[in-house]
């Protein structure tokens, strides 16, 4: 659904900086982000009265340009890590608040690992810098051990001393994301296709039912789309900008608000426009099934010894990400250098993105969840609620004692790695209509094709009320009165499927193959 092609290089145009605030907690994240919302809001007037939609865009000027960014406006790395463990990347540039009165603290570790761990460029604010016990310079020296080194230490990370309260350096905190942006990253976007995007936030709303804001990724979103937003769906009636303006379009980094959804979709699902309203209905539908479907599966899901790397047998990701934990800085160490010392070749690589002495905490987890980094415990255990934590958010923990053990096997699951990976492809929908029971055939379900097409053996399961029934395949495809190998879109058929008789009427058949899938 979501591989639709950006078409070529003349297609694609500039996009403004998707940023996210994170850092400490009271470090002045939620200061900050005001600070710059009326400093700086796109047209709007300073202090004036602007919307809290969830996310807003100032402009600057850079170089005699005028430059746009996009500011989520979710303080925190935890709707950060929320959008990532559903697989958004909705952030292109992390802001790290560090008070310059406090200093490096705990959780401004945490965000830069989670930023490290989602490979998005980081600029330091070093906030705070009016009080009279700040010490910037302290905070460089501090995280240039982390290895974020400052642009004036010969690095490649820009620091700006900013005070949210004063207003001091904001202007030069949005040229340096700007500049960031240009060095690190490469962000076009194709504005004139169908928009996707992801949801920032969503709420129901007494009066104008739920509103959710995205932000458009891909693409210009126009009032009047059919759209699927996570199992949500609807046509949008109205568009909101960050000022509670309405706007007909929404161009690439735009965040908007959307009226006319169906349903409150969650933080981090993903939206696309399609075709129409009964498609978008359909989609909404097939996800919803396959939410209820996961989440059937993680309740009764029990590790064993395999599933630690079977999302790199399924070919999620090219990169395995761990998370060291042992029992002395010894053993990580060793296990570290023995781990690097695994050759696989260049297709897949191997990355250390934390690495601890001590118990697995649940902040291992949250990294790992967000991630997609399995933790290797060398000698040591879960701590506290680290273990269901893990279990919730289907987290993968492998335990050693002994370190070629370790390496053994995460060298067989980087080779797995190699293996050839196949990815299903729907060949097409079928309603059924009619049921009839023939002596000779069975059950025998009387279809109208509603999408691509049916095929005989054809891999085939059977949905009713956007639930999966059955897993199975077509056993015989009739077309009038004679057998077809295939029956197309728009056309009646009559079909039945293996091993399984209780078709309804109302009932949808979804036929589908398995190819294999070309590596990136
Ligand atoms: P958050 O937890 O990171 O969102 O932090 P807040 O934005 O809530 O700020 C925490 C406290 O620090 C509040 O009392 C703010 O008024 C104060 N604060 C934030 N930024 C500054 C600043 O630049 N200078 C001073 N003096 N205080 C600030």
């Amino acid at each position: 659904e979501f591989g639709e092609d950006e078409g070529g290089e003349a297609e694609l145009a500039p996009r403004p900086p998707a940023v996210t605030v994170m850092g400490h907690v009271d470090h002045g994240k939620t200061k900050l982000l005001d600070a710059l919302r009326k400093s700086n809001v796109a047209g709007g007037e300073a202090g004036g009265i602007t919307q809290h939609i969830g996310a807003y865009q100032v402009a600057t000027e850079v170089d005699g340009t005028e430059r746009k960014i996009t500011f989520i406006d979710t303080p925190g790395h935890e709707a950060f890590t929320a959008m990532r463990a559903r697989g958004a990347k909705s952030t292109d540039i992390a802001v790290l608040v560090v008070a310059a009165d406090d200093g490096v603290m705990p959780q401004t570790i945490e965000a830069l690992n989670h930023a490290i761990a989602a490979d998005v460029p980081v600029v330091v604010a070093v906030n705070k810098v009016d009080k009279p016990d700040a010490d910037p310079t302290k905070v460089r020296g501090q995280l240039t051990e982390y290895g974020l080194v400052p642009e004036e230490y010969g690095g490649d990370t820009m620091f700006v001393d900013v005070s949210a309260t004063t207003g001091q350096g904001l202007d030069e905190l949005l040229e340096a994301i700007v500049l960031t942006a240009d060095a690190a990253l490469d962000l076009r976007a194709n504005p004139d296709m169908d928009a996707q995007g992801v949801a920032i936030e969503a709420h129901l709303d007494k009066g104008r039912g739920p509103v959710a804001t995205v932000l458009v990724q891909r693409g210009t979103l126009h009032v009047g789309d059919s759209i699927v937003a996570g199992p949500a769906y609807g046509r949008v009636r109205a568009l909101l900008n960050d000022l509670g303006e309405t706007v007909d379009e929404a161009p690439p980094s735009m965040p908007v608000q959307v009226l006319g959804l169906t349903a409150v979709p969650g933080a981090g699902d993903s939206f696309i426009v399609v075709e129409d309203d009964r498609m978008a209905r359909q989609i909404a539908e097939r996800r919803a099934a396959r939410l209820r479907m996961a989440a059937q599966a993680a309740g009764t899901r029990r590790k064993t010894l395999d599933q630690l790397f079977e999302q790199l047998e399924k070919g999620e990701t090219q990169e395995l990400l761990l998370i060291l934990k042992g029992d002395g800085s010894g053993s990580v160490e060793a296990l570290e250098d023995a781990l690097s010392k695994i050759d696989v070749g260049d297709e897949v690589s191997l990355r250390v993105i934390d690495r601890g002495v001590g118990a697995i905490t649940e902040t291992n987890v949250s990294l790992a969840a967000a991630s997609g980094a399995v933790i290797i415990g060398f000698n040591v255990r879960p701590q506290g609620k680290a273990t269901e934590m893990a279990d919730r958010e289907n987290v993968d923990i492998r335990y050693y004692s002994v370190i070629y053990q370790a390496i053994d096997e995460i060298e067989a699951a980087l080779k797995g790695m190699l293996k050839p990976i196949y990815e299903e492809v729907q060949l097409g929908t079928a309603e059924i209509r009619d049921v009839f029971r023939s002596s000779k055939a069975g059950t025998i379900a009387g279809c109208m094709v509603t999408s691509g097409l049916m095929r005989r053996n054809a891999k085939a399961r059977l949905l009713r009320d956007g639930v999966v029934v059955t897993e199975s395949s077509i056993n015989s495809l009739r077309r009038m009165k004679d057998d077809a190998t295939e029956v197309r879109e728009g056309f009646e058929c009559g079909l039945t499927l293996s091993n399984y008789s209780d078709v309804k009427v109302g009932d949808i058949v979804e036929t589908y193959e398995m190819r294999e899938k070309a590596r990136s």
